[in-house]
């Protein structure tokens, strides 16, 4: 008689170990694009620990432009997660089964992201990868990285149901003259910080449910160790107020 295989005898639970952790402009979940590679200007390191914290690991890998990083939404985790969730790409009050969505609240709770990668630096036994367009807390930890392989993962023609196209970037940025001022001062530590602020502001980060209403709330963010203030002026119009540096 043949041997069947009982699927409920297979292993039900796994151990991981986290292999590096994200550094992350992103310091709080709000304002975090909402899919990696609609802010090309947020740069991020993978910092390598414990045994993967080995330049061997990652020979050859500067070969890829980009890469697969699968991580554990550490942030969100102790929530737990619900069967029917309601994605921001259907405005936010439409609930929809969390296995057809991105969402964080997941059963486990695992992400995927595919970021630019832009060098690899072995430092005094550190290695780190450095990585752009992440849309990653920072603290994130990674549990495994792989090569994105473009014939096989970009799939021509796929159907992204009601995910299909990029988002548009719902809002136009401008900069109060205090803002300018204050962006004058960081000039010299960060040149692209403006153009950060901008394509994630562009995004509009408010609930989704708030597309296209009037608001006149201040809203804060945090980008590094700056707290950035801004407000909506017109329907799509964003003005960023100021911005002042968080000390610990
Ligand atoms: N690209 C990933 C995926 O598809 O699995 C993440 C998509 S999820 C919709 C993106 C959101 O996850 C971000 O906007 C941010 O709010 C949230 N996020 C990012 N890193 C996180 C973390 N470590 N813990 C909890 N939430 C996180």
């Amino acid at each position: 008689m043949s041997k069947t295989c009982d699927i409920t005898q297979t292993v039900q639970s796994f151990k991981f170990d986290t292999i590096g952790f994200i550094e992350s402009p992103y310091k709080e979940k709000f304002a975090i694009p909402r899919q990696p590679n609609l802010v090309s200007a947020a740069k991020g390191k993978v910092v390598l620990v414990g045994e993967a914290n080995n330049h061997e690991l990652v020979r050859d890998i500067e070969q890829f432009s980009h890469l697969w990083l699968l991580f554990v939404f550490h942030g969100t985790q102790e929530q737990g997660w619900k069967p029917l969730v309601r994605p921001p790409r259907l405005g936010g009050n439409v609930k929809t089964g969390v296995l057809a969505t991105r969402s964080t609240f997941r059963p486990n709770p695992i992400g995927m992201s595919v970021v630019n990668l832009d060098k690899v630096v072995t430092e005094k036994k550190q290695t780190i990868l450095h990585i752009s367009g992440l849309d990653l807390l920072n603290g994130t930890p990674i549990i495994d990285i792989k090569p994105y392989v473009p014939y096989s993962d970009a799939v021509i023609n796929a159907n992204g149901g009601f995910a299909q196209e990029q988002p548009e970037a719902a809002l136009s940025v401008v900069f109060s003259e205090q803002m300018q001022a204050d962006l004058i001062k960081y000039q010299q530590r960060d040149s692209e910080l403006a153009l950060l602020i901008e394509q994630v502001l562009k995004q509009d980060p408010r609930p989704a449910y708030k597309r296209g209403k009037t608001d006149d709330k201040i809203y804060g963010m945090s980008l590094y160790d700056l707290n950035i203030q801004w407000q909506l002026i017109t329907l799509d119009t964003v003005l960023v107020l100021n911005m002042t540096q968080v000390t610990k």
